[in-house]
């Protein structure tokens, strides 16, 4: 039970809010009655949690991350700012299918 309780309060981070919502925890709760009343197996229930959990990822795995910053050349990407050992460049977030790079001044791109 530790364990998951640990597992479940780590995802919180980084799943949708729906496994945030009070709602969520009563069902849990409520089910966690069924199992002391020997109406549910324990089993059961992770099965439930685990096969929920799955969908929300397989969601999760579809959304996108848009990222801000001036808009790319190549019309799909915007400029990021990204750090190597030489020092910090902008490139495109659409990398690697554009490879347009421009050095960095103070954390803006330089345009010429
Ligand atoms: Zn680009």
């Amino acid at each position: 039970m530790r364990f998951f309780i640990f597992c479940y309060s780590t995802l919180i981070n980084y799943l949708p809010d729906i496994l945030t919502y009070p709602d969520m925890t009563a069902l849990w709760f409520e089910q966690q009655r069924e199992i002391e009343q020997d109406n549910l197996t324990v089993n059961e229930f992770l099965d439930g949690i685990e096969k929920f959990i799955e969908e929300q990822l397989n969601q999760a795995e579809n959304i996108k991350i848009e990222a801000k910053g001036e808009p790319c050349e190549c019309g799909k990407g915007v400029l990021v700012l990204r750090r190597s050992e030489k020092g910090s460049f902008f490139a495109c977030s659409a990398y690697p299918a554009c490879k347009i790079t421009l050095s960095a001044l103070n954390n803006a791109p330089i345009t010429e």
